[in-house]
């Protein structure tokens, strides 16, 4: 049995911690009499949720200025979240209007279940945190990104008509979670934009649970999102998506019918 103060692990990017984590971890290290108090669970499950947050505004912060270099989030486009307790409901989402080239932990807010800013945090967050949290809700998600790129732009406008599109044949389909042949056809549907986020957040609902097998969708003439079990995951599903309507995109440019 492990002797000496509770040590929580280091975190590691991209991992998300429930409590449920959080509890076996610490009955794991010999620590089940302090977990089992409700005041030293209350001050535990504190300590690992403000450390939680930390390591997740720290790895948005870096995601946000990688996307801004790749040209997926220019000037303050694109939002990104992680999920950093799931009873209640607590998010790390990126603030409203922060340049995402210069994005910091500090313009990281933790919000709850209904989108408010948790007290004593400085900004508003993001005005697509009710879509993030819808995809969380439907899908259980660990973290959702958001990104505005040329091609998820021009997608969603061209393909509109018909509701979205379908991607196949393409060998990079296998970096989506669950994929592992090329021969796979991924649909990627295509709402309507709206200023009206509560409007959209049900819109997002609706789709995702009647398409549970999703990795990703569009929003006409705005952008991807997409989402994982955690951050790695979820940046990885952008990597791959990006990739994928880039190359959708300029095939069709050579043969529009394609
Ligand atoms: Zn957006």
């Amino acid at each position: 049995m492990a002797t000496g103060p509770p040590v929580r692990p280091t975190p590691i990017p991209g991992t998300t911690f429930s409590q449920s984590d959080s509890q076996d971890c610490w009955q794991h290290h010999g620590h089940a009499f302090l977990y089992s108090h409700p005041y030293f669970r209350t001050v535990l499950f504190d300590i690992i949720r403000t450390m939680t947050y930390e390591a997740a505004a720290d790895h948005l912060a870096h995601l946000g200025q990688d996307f801004h270099r790749r040209g997926w989030a220019l000037g303050t486009s694109g939002n990104f979240s992680a999920v950093i307790e799931r009873e209640p409901l607590r998010l790390a989402i990126t603030a409203s209007s922060v340049d995402k080239g210069r994005l910091t932990a500090g313009q990281i807010l933790e919000v709850d279940s209904a989108g408010r800013g948790m007290e004593a945090m400085p900004g508003k967050p993001s005005a697509e945190t009710l879509l993030h949290l819808a995809v969380v809700r439907v899908t259980g998600a660990g973290a959702v990104l958001h990104t505005h790129s040329v091609w998820s732009t021009i997608l969603s406008d061209y393909h509109n008509g018909r509701g979205g599109f379908f991607i196949e044949g393409y060998e990079m389909l296998k970096g989506l979670e669950g994929i592992g042949t090329h021969e796979h056809r991924e649909w990627v549907p295509i709402l309507e934009n709206s200023q009206d986020m509560r409007a959209l957040a049900a819109e997002t609902e609706a789709l995702l649970r009647e398409n549970s097998r999703l990795h990703g969708f569009l929003i006409r003439r705005h952008g991807l999102y997409t989402w994982g079990k955690d951050l790695t995951e979820a940046a990885r599903h952008v990597e791959i998506l990006e990739f994928l309507l880039e190359s959708v995109g300029r095939r069709q440019m050579m043969e529009p019918q394609y």
